[in-house]
Order: C-alpha cells, then structure tokens, then sequence
C-alpha cells in the first residue's frame, strides 16, 4: 500500500471510574454525539433484563470466555467483582487502522493492562462529586444488592487510588452536573480531530 493511503491511526480512549460514577452513560451519550466507537466488552456476569446481548456485552459462560482468553482475543480483561469482563481486541484493531477513536470502558485493572501495551493510549478517569453521591447514585439504581454496594463502595476508594498513581489518566471528569460532563468527554473524544 502506498503511504499516502495509509490513514493516520485513531485514537484509544480508555474511561475508568467507579462504579456509579456514571461513566457508562457518558460513554453513551458521548458516540451519539461524535464519531467515536464505544467497545463492546465480553463477560461472564449475568444479564440483566434491560441488556441486549452483542449490544450492551457478549454475555459468555466463564468456559466461552476462557477459550478466548486461551486464543489471545482480548487486549485486556480482568476479574471485576467476581466476573470476567474484557475487551475483544480485534474490533479495536479494526477502528484504530481505520483512523477512527475507540472509547474502552473498562475498569482500572483493565486500563493498567492496556496502557502498559499502548503507549500513545489517553486515560480519562471519571469522579463521582462526593462518597455521600456515589453511595446514593447506587443504592438508587437498584441494580444491586447491599452486600454488593458496599463491596462496590470499598473498592471505589482503591480504584481511585490505583488510577491517581498510575499517572496514566491526563484527564479527570468530576460527573456532578450530566450534561457538563459529557460536554468535557465530548471536547476530548473531539480534540485534535477535524471539525
Ligand atoms: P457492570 O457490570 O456494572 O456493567 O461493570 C462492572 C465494571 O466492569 C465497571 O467498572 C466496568 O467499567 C467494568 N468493565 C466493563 N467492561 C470491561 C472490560 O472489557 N474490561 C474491564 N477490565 N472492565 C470492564
């Protein structure tokens, strides 16, 4: 292929954040207003009923997704409270060629994983304003448990530690008010690219 075909490499964003920072819907309401791909991950943990298996996951059985950590088919993957989650890399791959911004949103041990690979990878790490929201913002989701909410509130505090150290993530998104903060993931996700 000539060089001149050759199209510059897009852009890896990798969000973190606790859970109940409300990263996932930034996420989503930021590819619907940009060009960036938001990946699909894989995991072992049961739907839920308002999940759409290859939409929101590929929902696998833990020997499914063993097969496909066996065949090097994730670029990251972790245990996150008990289940596997991972990224499929080939998708990635595809969109990078393809100069397009690929947006992970993964957990920090994930982000760990895929920054050590990538070098030119930009973490934006997401902060929920206060521990009194976070815990506030989950509870009222009921999407879990009580044990599970403590379990998610005590590893809130870790995850953010590991992202802060890591030095990895150049941009942090207070999510207090929704809409200025996807107008910040937005300004990001737009940085750089033609307008
Ligand atoms: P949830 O079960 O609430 O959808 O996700 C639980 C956690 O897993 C969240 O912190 C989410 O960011 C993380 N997660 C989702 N997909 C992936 C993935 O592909 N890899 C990793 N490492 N974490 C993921």
């Amino acid at each position: 292929m000539a060089q001149a075909d050759k199209k510059k490499p897009g852009k890896l964003l990798v969000v973190s954040g606790p859970s109940g920072s409300g990263k996932s819907t930034l996420c989503r309401l930021a590819v619907q207003k940009t060009a960036a791909q938001l990946s699909i991950s894989a995991t072992t943990r049961p739907r839920s009923d308002q999940e759409v298996h290859n939409q929101d996951y590929f929902f696998l059985t833990e020997v499914e997704f063993q097969q496909r950590i066996d065949a090097d088919q994730f670029l990251e993957f972790a245990n996150v409270f008990g289940n596997y989650y991972g990224t499929p890399i080939e998708p990635v791959e595809k969109c990078l060629e393809q100069g397009l911004t690929v947006i992970l949103e993964i957990d920090v041990q994930g982000a760990t994983q895929v920054f050590s690979k990538n070098a030119q990878a930009i973490g934006i790490l997401i902060l929920p304003p206060s521990d009194e929201e976070l815990k506030r913002r989950l509870c009222n989701r009921k999407r879990d448990s009580q044990e599970t909410i403590e379990k998610r509130l005590a590893e809130a505090k870790n995850e953010i530690e590991i992202a802060r150290q890591s030095g990895r993530f150049k941009h942090t998104i207070v999510n207090d008010n929704l809409e200025e903060a996807l107008q910040k993931l937005v300004d990001i996700i737009n940085q750089g690219q033609p307008q």
